[in-house]
């Protein structure tokens, strides 16, 4: 099959490669309709995070099963498919208690030998172990472009709503206006708040503008003056951090009001803020950290809302290319010249 393959930093490819084959009982193949690139592909892009020169990439997918291992129940060849970007083991503790986020035996595709040693989901076929878990069916009324936010993006941004207890009424200001970013002002505006979008990228401003939030372009104007602005000066109720980087992290300390909460949804890895705590305590800071979305707990309901055109993550996508195109789309997405791109095997 054709899939995309890591050559070294800054260079993807698409070659030949094995076909995956099922390995244990619960796997499924999917045969990829759509492929997506993520933010955290080009960690590996840059080489941030180790891949192997040769291994396969990608963890955003739809598809249609093709084949599936004895032990799977829930699916039979041909059914329509969304991906989890979390594969869990649905065994252990922690997802017995539906917090697969936390899986004693967390994976990730396409995320080399660190995340299992899984294949790429952008590719044409696709191993996906514990299917009946790891896999969701697509209503017939959502097409592949919707469905692929599901299992990553759109979940991402529906779980921080949650987790940052967002109300009717209350202002939220979401820092960072990429992909997850925007999915989380859909699902706070869902929630009926005010949303705040803050970010530098006026592309990004526009797509947070047109789902209902009001944007700040940050190189313009101070952030926290602005949400200010619009809060009789006190700040936001809810701050959700959703960039992953110490600036974010602490421009969303800047922008919540006392008393407030700070909901941190971006990916962080070895990043140090120096914290001044009698400050966080004297501001009564209520600060969490949503880990890994726990897809799994929360995709049916994120795709019950597709399905109903209350949430919609198709104005994210920019390019769609044929898979063959994938190094352009890196390029693409990694000069910012592109909010998402699809890759169509
Ligand atoms: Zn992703
Ligand atoms: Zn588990």
């Amino acid at each position: 099959m054709r899939a995309v393959v890591y050559r070294g930093v800054g260079d993807v490819r698409v070659e030949a490669v094995a076909d995956p084959e099922i390995e244990h009982p619960g796997d499924a193949i999917v045969r990829v309709t759509t492929a997506a690139i993520c933010g955290s592909d080009l960690h590996f892009f840059h080489g941030k995070t180790p891949l192997e020169p040769g291994e396969t990439i990608g963890h955003e997918a739809v598809g249609v099963v093709e084949r599936t291992g004895p032990e799977v129940r829930r699916f039979v060849p041909g059914d329509r498919v969304a991906v989890s970007f979390v594969i869990a083991c649905g065994r252990c503790w922690f997802c017995r208690q539906g917090q697969t986020g936390l899986c004693e035996d967390y994976r990730n595709l396409g995320a080399g030998i660190f995340g299992g040693g899984l294949g790429g989901a952008q590719a044409e076929l696709l191993r996906v172990p514990a299917a009946d878990l790891n896999l969701l069916p697509v209503p017939a009324a959502v097409d592949d472009e919707r469905a692929v936010f599901v299992g990553d993006a759109l979940t991402t941004g529906v779980y921080a709503v949650a987790r940052a207890e967002v109300a009717p009424g209350q202002t939220v200001a979401v820092v960072g206006a990429g992909p997850v970013g925007y999915c989380c002002v859909q699902a706070a505006r869902l929630e009926g708040a005010e949303v705040i979008a803050i970010d530098l990228d006026p592309a990004r401003l526009a797509l947070a503008g047109d789902a209902g939030a009001v944007p700040v372009n940050a190189t313009e104007r101070n952030a926290e003056m602005a949400v200010a602005d619009r809060t009789e000066g006190r700040g936001a109720d809810v701050a959700i951090e959703a960039v992953g980087t110490a600036a974010g992290f602490r421009r969303a300390l800047e922008v919540v009001r006392r008393g407030g909460r700070v909901a941190v949804a971006g990916v962080y890895a070895s990043e140090v803020v120096e914290a001044q705590l009698g400050v966080w305590w004297a501001r009564g800071l209520d600060l969490r950290f949503t880990g890994v979305c726990p897809v799994h707990a929360w995709w049916e309901r994120t795709m019950g809302e597709v399905e109903g055109g209350r949430l919609d993550p198709a104005p994210l996508v920019s390019h769609r290319l044929p898979l063959e195109e994938a190094p352009r789309g890196y390029r693409l997405f990694d000069e910012r010249e592109a909010t998402k791109v699809l890759l169509i095997p």
